[in-house]
């Protein structure tokens, strides 16, 4: 009988030791990369955006880098939509880095020369023509006066929510459409979550913590600059589209849809708050799907102004006080 040839599988026990060795030395160095830090962003890095690239709020949404949802659904599969409105913070995930938040505090604002409207009046109902942003934004303390359903378990502000539910109606109705609620009230913990999943997702894809920060203020609201958290504002979108596509993105422009939004959506007191043409003055990128309420009257002023909201209040010179100060 012969032996077996224990010089051989010696051999291959000494290969197979360097080839683990080798690969433990590959999986040290590959974590030792990924794991380099970059600097958090600086707290000026959200001045300079709040005075320049920076005026209101989005979300949802992709632009041509953003692949996914910008909604943050990376969790959710195509059959269920991106977002529940919710206050509830079961959803939301618990922020793993830091990001530079706006003040706790409440803004101000120099009220010299200008036409000084109240941000929120004795019921603490939030005016319908307060222009969220980076200048105008809430704090932590901020909740909608009344909520009320539009449908399932999306909720507005109850002057709004009212008016969303008879557009979707007529939508519906004129042209059989199956035209949703994909996002209406968020609450600041809500919107912190999305905010950072956005950041940690360009982080993923390679962006440094500063610009992930930077480009992430141009697709999801920095929270408490978010037309969302107001409960004023409603992204709708098509199902057929949405499980086509598995993301908001801006085909919905070509959709009967949006064609009927922008000539009635004012007639309800909606207008568009991301257009096309304003992306240098949002600073937010184009967004055909998110309509923020203001009322049947200013709706109509406005749409017809040809201006953003902010800048038409800018143009009549009118200026928000936080609760009279
Ligand atoms: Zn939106």
């Amino acid at each position: 009988m012969p032996k077996h040839a224990r010089k051989p599988n010696y051999r291959n026990i000494v290969l197979a030791g360097v080839a683990v060795l080798l690969v433990i030395l590959i999986i040290v160095l590959v974590v030792s990369m990924f794991g380099k830090k970059e600097p958090e962003p600086a707290a000026g890095s959200l001045e300079s955006i709040s005075s320049s690239s920076y005026e209101s709020s989005e979300d949802v949404a992709s632009s041509s880098e953003e692949s996914s949802s910008a909604e943050e659904s990376s969790s959710s599969s195509s059959s269920s939509k991106p977002e529940r409105s919710s206050s509830s913070s079961s959803e939301t995930t618990t922020p793993t880095g830091k990001y530079v938040a706006m003040p706790e505090t409440p803004y101000s604002y120099d009220t010299t020369g200008k036409t000084v409207r109240n941000a929120f009046d004795e019921n603490g109902e939030v005016d319908l023509l307060f222009p969220i942003n980076s200048t105008y934004y809430i704090t932590r303390n901020f909740k909608v006066a009344k909520l009320e359903t539009v449908e399932g378990d999306y909720k507005m502000d109850y002057r709004a929510a009212e008016h969303c539910k008879e557009m979707l109606a007529a939508i519906r109705k004129e042209l059989n459409s199956d035209i949703s609620a994909f996002s209406t009230y968020r609450s600041y913990s809500y919107q912190e979550g999305n905010f950072q999943r956005k950041v940690n997702k360009l982080i993923s894809k390679g962006y440094s913590k500063t610009d992930a920060y930077n480009t992430a203020a141009t697709i999801v609201a920095i929270p408490g600059t978010s037309e969302h958290q107001l409960g004023l504002a409603i992204d709708v979108y098509l199902w057929s589209l949405y499980k086509r596509d598995g993301e908001l993105n801006e085909s919905f422009e070509g959709t009967k849809e949006y064609k009927w939004l922008q000539e009635h959506a004012w007639e309800y007191g909606f207008i568009l708050s991301y257009p096309k043409d304003k992306i240098k003055d949002t600073g937010i990128i184009y967004e055909p799907w998110h309509y923020r309420y203001v009322g049947i009257e200013n709706a109509k002023t406005i749409r017809d102004s040809g201006k953003l909201l902010s800048q038409w209040l800018e143009d009549q010179n009118i200026v928000y006080v936080y609760n009279g100060k």
